[in-house]
């Protein structure tokens, strides 16, 4: 039995095979097309059941056969992973739906999903010999990716927008690693930015995609869920969508798993997006296979979704709607903040990208697309400490204020 089944990388467009070997590749050499990670599943269906995963250490680390590390002793890890597939006690009932499931990856190291996709890029950069990197952050991710990479006595540089607030900024230093805050027009002159890089400059990227490695982690959601719901898909999952690593790996994990045998069906994968920019979500309903740079980033509170144009034109997250009969959804900041107070009912304190995944499945269901009776997950990808100001307007409006007065606390109480 192998310790990984990754055999090499494919790539999108050209479709050209290279092997992995130790090589610092990112995107395709010979037409800077997008590289996927490629596994030997007849192998591992011969030798594997899902049993076998089960007893193991709880992390993203259960599931080594699936991912592209080579040996364990270059894992980079802080636990991430394997966070609760939690049964909604309110939201469900709010809009009659027998089986809605959040799961809150607001558990995780540094707070958010990001860590799944980081423990695995710097253990397989630890892996072939990477001494420094480089990625572009809504925020989340650069603190992850420092965290990580301190971890592995890796130095780092992080692009961080203008637009993350400054405690988001302040994390990033405060991980250890170096932060520089990129001012910019559009998404579009930072994917720019990021090829020439990869072009011109002699530095490993950590951006997902671009980084062939990094959102393979985010097939991880497809093997704890499935195996949650009792070797079973749910029906939907519904993903907030920024670049879309954690939609795309989700469907790869799940779609793995079909071809395995070790589920029956496979989710329509639904992506939510702030109706100030959505360029998926925008070219998915008007049925187009390429994403284009629409909107205006600072329009909107859902500032790690915000982004206005898509990397490599969304193909892949567009690609993943299509084949599984997904839909896309767009919402408004409005109806962010709703689905972010529905949430503290749950005891998830999401931040308002996560909640629109929630506030995405209320337009579903008022567009009558989702039967009671079916499993629903949303993804919560990031906890809402991060933006404290938005969590503390939202809070202080139903507070009152008392004495040390039995009378006062006794009215109160009655109040109940
Ligand atoms: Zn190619």
């Amino acid at each position: 039995m192998s310790w990984s089944y990754a055999t090499h990388y494919k790539c999108d467009d050209c479709k050209i095979e290279l092997s992995m070997g130790n090589r610092a590749v990112t995107t395709c050499p010979d037409c800077g097309g997008l590289l996927e990670v490629q596994y030997n599943f007849e192998e591992l269906k011969k030798k594997s059941t899902p049993s076998d995963f089960k007893n193991r250490d709880r992390s993203i680390w259960r599931w080594h056969e699936f991912l592209p590390l080579k040996s364990k002793e270059n894992i980079v890890s802080m636990g991430e992973g394997d966070t609760p597939l939690l049964p909604s006690i309110y939201i469900g009932g709010k809009l009659g739906l027998e089986k809605l499931y959040f799961k809150n990856d607001t558990l995780m190291p540094t707070g958010s999903f990001k860590d799944r996709g980081f423990s695995l890029a710097i253990s397989y950069a630890k892996e072939i010999g990477i001494t420094e990197g480089m990625t572009y952050s809504s925020g989340n991710a650069g603190m992850s990716f420092s965290a990580y990479a301190q971890r592995a006595n890796m130095k780092t540089l992080t692009l961080v927008e203008y637009l993350a607030n400054p405690l988001k900024q302040s994390l990033i230093t405060l991980s250890g690693g170096k932060t520089a805050i990129l001012h910019y027009k559009s998404m579009n002159e930072i994917t720019q930015l990021l090829e020439e890089a990869s072009r011109e400059l002699n530095i490993y990227q950590f951006v997902n995609f671009i980084n062939p490695i990094r959102h393979e982690a985010m097939k991880t959601y497809a093997y704890e869920i499935s195996e949650a719901l009792g070797w079973e898909s749910p029906d939907y999952m519904i993903h907030p969508v920024g670049t879309g690593g954690g939609l795309w790996g989700a469907w790869k994990g799940f779609k793995e798993l079909y071809e395995l045998q070790w589920i029956s069906k496979l989710p329509k994968m639904v992506a939510v997006q702030p109706s100030a920019t959505g360029p998926h979500v925008k070219a998915f309903n008007q049925g187009k296979k390429v994403a284009v740079r629409v909107g205006d980033p600072t329009k909107t509170i859902a500032q790690s979704i915000s982004a206005d144009a898509p990397i490599q034109d969304g193909k892949r997250v567009l690609n993943a709607l299509y084949e599984s009969n997904g839909y896309a959804e767009e919402v408004t900041d409005e109806e962010i903040i709703g689905a972010m107070k529905d949430l503290g009912r749950e005891g998830i304190v999401a931040d308002p990208a996560s909640a629109a995944s929630v506030a995405g499945l209320k337009r579903l269901v008022q567009r009558g697309l989702i039967d009671s009776k079916s499993t629903i997950v949303c993804v919560i990808t990031g906890g809402g400490l991060k933006q404290p100001k938005l969590i503390e307007s939202l809070g202080n409006e139903d507070h009152v204020h008392i004495n040390p007065d039995l009378s006062e606390l006794s009215k109160l109480i009655k109040g109940l």
